[in-house]
C-alpha cells in the first residue's frame, strides 16, 4: 500500500525549498521528460518542484503549458455534484458540514437526479458527508478496518444508475467517506463507476490537526488505502486531490505525484482524474493554515504543472470563478473537467436548497457559460461515459487495456 511509503514520502517533500533551484536547462529537460508520458524519479520530481521556486523556472512552467497539448485539448467534460447528505460525524475543522446536516429522502433525491438529467447531464458526481445513520458500523468496525453496511446509501447509487440506464447510459462517480473492499464491490455492482476522494494534506502531522480525532476520518491510512482498495474491488477508474492551503503546496503535489507514479507501477492505473480545489471561506485565516495560502499566481502554476505531470484529466473547480477558469482555459487548453451546475447543499437543483452549503460557490448561469465555452470552438459535453473518460488520459493504455 501507498501509506507504508507515506514516511519516505514526506521526507522527500521536506527536502523542497531547502535546495538549490535546478540550472533552467535542467529544469526544461525533466518538464520535457514528463511531457513526453515518461515518469519522473523521485529525485526528479523533488528537484523539478524544489525548481519552482526560481522565477526564471515559474515562467518556463507556464509557457511550457500554454504550449503543450494534452488529449482532446478542445474538449470540456460537464460533471455537476449531488449531495444527498450533509450530515456527518466527522467535524474536519475547515468544513461547514460539522453541525446541522441535512438528509435528501429517497424520492426528493429522485426529483434532484432528475432535473441533472432535464437538463442534458449524463454524468453526474453522488456526494455525502459520514452520516452515521447511512454508513452505519459493522460489529466489526475498527478505524483501521471500517466497514460499514451500506443498506442506506446503496439505494441512492441503484436508483442514479437506474435513471442513467433509461436516459441512455452514462457514469457515477462518487465523492463519498471512504469504505472497506466489500463495500466498493457493493458500490460498484449498484452503479459507481468512479471513486474520488480528496486527501486533503498527506502531511501526517497537519493531517492530525485539523481532523477530529473521534470521528472516523481520523485514520489517513485507511483514506489513502482506500483508493487501491476501489481499484481492487473493479473500479476502472480514480480520482484525488489534496486541498491547495491545508500546507505548502509543492510539497502535497510531489506526494500526489508519487502516489500517481505508485498506482501506475502497482495497479496498472493512476488517478483518472486529478481535483484542484483550492480552500475558500473564513478557516483561510486559521493560524493552523495562514501560512499555506496558496495565491492566484501559485494556484495558477500548480495548474500548469498539473497539466505536464499528470496523465489524468484535471478537474477545474466551482470554488474558482467561472472567468478565472476561463482564463486557465484560455491560457493552457481544454481537455477537462468542468462543473457550471452546482450545488454544495443536499437539494437545490429541482427546488431552492433549505440546508447549509459545505463551500461557497460561484453561481453561474449554465447557459451562458456553455454560450462563452462554444464561442471559443470548445466541444462541450454533458454526456460523457467511463469509455470516453479514458480517451481523456495522457497514455490512456493501462486504463484501456483493463477496461
Ligand atoms: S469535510 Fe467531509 S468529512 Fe469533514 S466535516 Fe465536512 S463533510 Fe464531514
Amino acid at each position: 500500500m501507498f501509506s507504508d511509503q507515506l514516511k519516505n514520502a514526506v521526507r522527500q517533500a521536506e527536502r523542497i525549498g531547502r535546495e538549490t533551484p535546478l540550472s533552467p536547462s535542467g529544469f526544461r529537460a525533466l518538464l520535457e521528460k514528463s511531457a513526453g508520458g515518461q515518469i519522473l524519479e523521485p529525485e526528479e520530481i523533488v528537484a523539478l518542484l524544489n525548481g519552482t521556486h526560481d522565477q526564471i523556472n515559474q515562467k518556463t512552467v507556464l509557457e511550457f503549458a500554454a504550449q503543450d497539448q494534452r488529449p482532446k485539448d478542445r474538449d470540456i467534460l460537464l460533471l455537476p455534484p449531488l449531495y444527498f447528505s450533509s450530515v456527518c460525524e466527522n467535524q474536519c475543522l475547515y468544513c461547514d458540514f460539522s453541525s446541522g446536516g441535512v438528509r435528501l429522502s429517497l424520492s426528493d433525491f429522485a426529483e434532484e437526479f432528475a432535473a441533472l438529467v432535464d437538463l442534458g447531464y449524463r454524468s453526474i458526481e453522488l456526494v455525502s458527508s459520514q452520516d452515521p445513520d447511512i454508513y452505519l458500523k459493522s460489529p466489526d468496525y475498527s478505524e483501521e478496518n471500517q466497514s460499514f453496511d451500506l443498506q442506506g446509501v446503496l439505494p441512492y447509487f441503484e436508483e442514479s444508475s437506474r435513471r442513467l440506464k433509461q436516459a441512455g447510459g452514462g457514469m457515477l462517480t462518487s465523492n463519498i467517506p471512504p469504505v472497506d473492499r466489500n463495500g466498493f464491490q457493493q458500490l460498484h455492482a449498484a452503479g459507481l463507476d468512479c471513486y474520488l476522494i480528496w486527501l486533503e494534506t498527506f502531511n501526517p502531522d497537519q493531517y492530525e490537526k485539523l481532523h477530529y480525532s473521534h470521528g472516523p476520518k481520523n485514520s489517513q491510512t485507511f483514506r489513502l488505502n482506500s483508493i487501491e482498495e476501489s481499484i481492487a474491488a473493479g473500479l476502472k477508474h480514480v480520482a484525488g486531490a489534496f486541498l491547495k492551503g491545508l500546507y505548502d503546496w509543492r510539497k502535497e503535489e510531489l506526494i500526489l505525484y508519487l502516489f500517481d507514479s505508485y498506482l501506475k507501477a502497482q495497479r496498472g492505473r493512476g488517478f483518472s482524474i486529478i481535483g484542484t480545489p483550492r480552500l475558500k471561506g473564513k478557516f483561510t485565516q486559521s493560524s493552523l493554515v495562514k501560512p499555506y495560502g496558496v495565491s492566484d499566481d501559485e494556484y495558477i502554476l500548480n495548474i500548469a504543472l498539473d497539466r505536464i505531470l499528470f496523465d489524468g484529466i484535471l478537474w477545474l473547480q466551482t470554488r474558482e470563478s467561472f472567468p478565472f477558469n476561463l482564463d486557465l482555459i484560455d491560457r493552457f487548453g481544454g481537455g477537462v473537467i468542468l462543473t457550471l451546475t452546482s450545488c454544495t447543499a443536499p437539494g437545490g437543483y429541482s427546488k431552492p436548497p433549505d440546508a447549509r452549503a459545505q463551500f461557497p460557490v460561484y453561481k453561474q448561469d449554465l447557459e451562458q457559460s456553455v454560450a462563452q465555452l462554444q464561442e471559443r470552438d470548445l466541444n462541450v459535453r454533458f454526456d460523457w461515459t467511463p469509455e470516453v473518460l479514458a480517451t481523456f488520459l495522457r497514455n490512456n493504455h493501462s486504463t484501456q487495456a483493463q477496461s
